[in-house]
């Protein structure tokens, strides 16, 4: 949203005089000098039910809450959708990441009923079946296009969740890399947003903690949350395949955050926060 000058103006006044009648303060401030709302949201995708659950005790230890983007909902055993419903029962988010994980727009080309029909439909059915209603999305392959997010809208998800990356390389060569902290599309701004990017953590995007520091501090200097994802917990590098994070690598984010005192968003706490 662009603001003229005079609404802009008359924006401050209003809230200086809230804040002097209201709770009595005499200086005004603006909402980046206040950091209330600063925090973090960080998601995984995919169906690591097992190895995301082995994490609660990391959650627990920083109070953290995250959300879980889960594929292939046919799949889920009991066992599964216990777990999930323990994740759930202990403030973590369960949304939904498509039913074949398929090319929204290669689907969608066909028409928006066929899309539904292939990739939201069947899987719904599956997580309403285990007791799940997710009202977040995260595009499977980061791949969407505006009439996809319009029936992912329409179908009645809050937030749709795109992917960013911070390193790009092709054939081994580095094509860009920018520092998180410089990638204002990774921050939530409370304005309300639905579609919106989070930075990938995996090992493979060669991410350093000094950077996620920088990041996390750069959520708290702006009022603004940061928000990340990964897929697969790894204890040692990526073998056969393998893709996602280092667990102590999560750790850290998780204990400087706790460190910075941000609050952990779920994804579709984010567009509810006035
Ligand atoms: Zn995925």
């Amino acid at each position: 949203m662009k603001y003229s000058a005079a609404t802009f103006l008359r924006h401050c006044l209003v809230k200086c005089i809230f804040l002097c009648v209201g709770i009595g303060i005499i200086q005004c401030r603006s909402d980046s000098q206040t950091h209330e709302k600063a925090g973090i949201a960080i998601s995984f995708d995919d169906h690591f039910i097992n190895e995301w659950f082995a994490l609660r005790p990391l959650f627990k230890k920083y109070n953290a809450k995250v959300t879980f983007f889960v594929t292939c909902p046919d799949s889920l055993t009991q066992d599964e959708i216990s777990k999930l419903r323990t994740l759930q029962s202990e403030g973590h988010e369960i949304g939904f990441h498509g039913t074949i994980h398929g090319k929204s727009t290669e689907l969608i080309a066909a028409g928006p009923e066929k899309y539904k029909e292939i990739e939201l439909t069947p899987g719904l059915l599956n997580m309403a079946n285990a007791g799940f209603k997710p009202t977040s999305y995260a595009h499977p392959g980061g791949d969407h296009n505006n009439q996809v997010d319009s029936v992912l809208l329409a179908s009645g998800f809050k937030i749709l969740r795109d992917v960013a990356i911070s390193r790009r390389k092709i054939m081994g060569f580095q094509m860009y890399a920018l520092a998180p902290r410089l990638m204002p599309w990774i921050y939530y701004s409370f304005d309300q947003e639905h579609i919106v990017d989070a930075l990938l953590i995996d090992e493979d995007t060669g991410l350093t903690e000094p950077e996620m520091i920088e990041a996390l501090e750069k959520a708290k200097s702006d009022n603004k949350a940061l928000m990340l994802f990964g897929h697969e917990p790894l204890y040692g590098k990526p073998q056969n395949g393998e893709y996602g994070f280092s667990v102590p690598f999560l750790e850290k984010i998780l204990k400087e955050a706790d460190r910075q005192q941000l609050k952990f968003y779920t994804m579709s706490e984010l567009p509810e926060i006035k």
